[in-house]
């Protein structure tokens, strides 16, 4: 069987007898296999159209190697357009240059990972001798609050003590003035997230914005989402501009597709992976490991 995208492309050149040679015909089928593949991992379709045209472009131009068989220079071509779509090479990092107490912001889709992503962050950034301040800020979901309070202590960090009838920008704003008046560095506000996006959730999180001024505005991204992670991270970033993507449960038979398709719509960075649902899954996000996992 033909496991990768590499093999199947070797094959095809050899089928059309063009070794050698790139012709704009032979380009064309293995230009097609390599939409199938993306399509396969869940890139949404309008984005792969426009990667495909060009790759293509670069192709057509594209002097034949000795070095390479005419499918390995397609797979070259491919490679380094995703991973420059990806943003590999540059910097990810979280920007918590600021004056602490330094507000990190998480949004995202119901179930999509963010409570557990607040204390696998709270966990990353206690590796770093910083004192981070988890808040619940989702009020609808009152285990959601129980949860967090769960995971702070299972890391020793400090949960502020919010209640399921405040609302949720007031938690915010007293969360940080506590958080200044007892030495906190970092405060990670966990909200409410829905099935869907709705108007009044999107509202509830510009009023936090507004409210708390967060450094960053992380969205949190189950990467088993499918052709609608498109919609989905355009709304968020639409009204709130985030500043990257958390992509979690990536330690699922998902192949990351959706990451391009956020990537791509949103033009922003994806900064951490959740790869398990333990605390200490979450690493940084290296591009050429997804591009890799994709085309694998
Ligand atoms: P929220 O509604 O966005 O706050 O989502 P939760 O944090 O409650 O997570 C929903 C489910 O996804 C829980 O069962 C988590 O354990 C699970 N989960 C979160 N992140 C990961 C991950 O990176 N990998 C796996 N396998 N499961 C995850």
């Amino acid at each position: 069987m033909l496991e990768n995208l590499s093999d199947k492309l070797d094959v095809l050149f050899k089928k059309l007898r063009g070794q050698g040679v790139m012709s704009e015909e032979n380009i064309k089928e293995a230009l097609r296999e390599v939409r199938l593949v993306l399509l396969e991992a869940d890139v949404n379709f309008k984005v792969v159209k426009d990667f495909v045209e060009r790759v293509r472009v670069r192709a057509v131009g594209t002097q034949v190697l000795q070095s390479l068989t005419p499918g390995q220079q397609v797979i070259k071509i491919v490679q380094e357009e995703l991973v420059a779509l990806m943003g590999g090479g540059e910097d990810n990092s979280l920007d918590l240059a600021a004056k602490p107490p330094v507000p990190i912001m998480m949004v995202g889709l119901q179930g999509a990972g963010k409570t557990t992503s607040c204390g696998k962050l709270a966990r990353l950034l206690k590796g770093q001798r910083r004192r981070p301040l988890l808040v619940p800020a989702d009020v609808y979901r009152p285990a959601a609050i129980e949860q967090l309070k769960t995971l702070g202590r299972q890391l020793s960090v400090e949960v502020f003590d919010s209640r399921a009838d405040q609302d949720p920008v007031d938690i915010c704003r007293e969360a940080l003035r506590y958080a200044t008046l007892n030495g906190f560095d970092v405060v990670i506000l966990d909200t409410a997230g829905r099935h869907q996006i709705d108007e009044y959730l999107m509202n509830e999180l510009v009023r936090i914005k507004e409210a708390a001024e967060p450094r960053e505005i992380l969205f949190v991204a189950d990467a088993m989402t499918g052709q609608e992670a498109v919609n989905v991270a355009s709304g968020f970033n639409d009204r709130l501009d985030i500043t990257g993507v958390v992509l979690t449960k990536l330690d699922g038979d998902a192949k990351g597709g959706a990451a391009l398709s956020i990537r791509a719509v949103t033009g922003k960075p994806v900064k951490l992976v959740g790869v398990g649902e333990k605390l200490d899954a979450l690493e940084v996000f290296h591009a050429d490991r997804l591009v890799s996992r994709i085309l694998g």
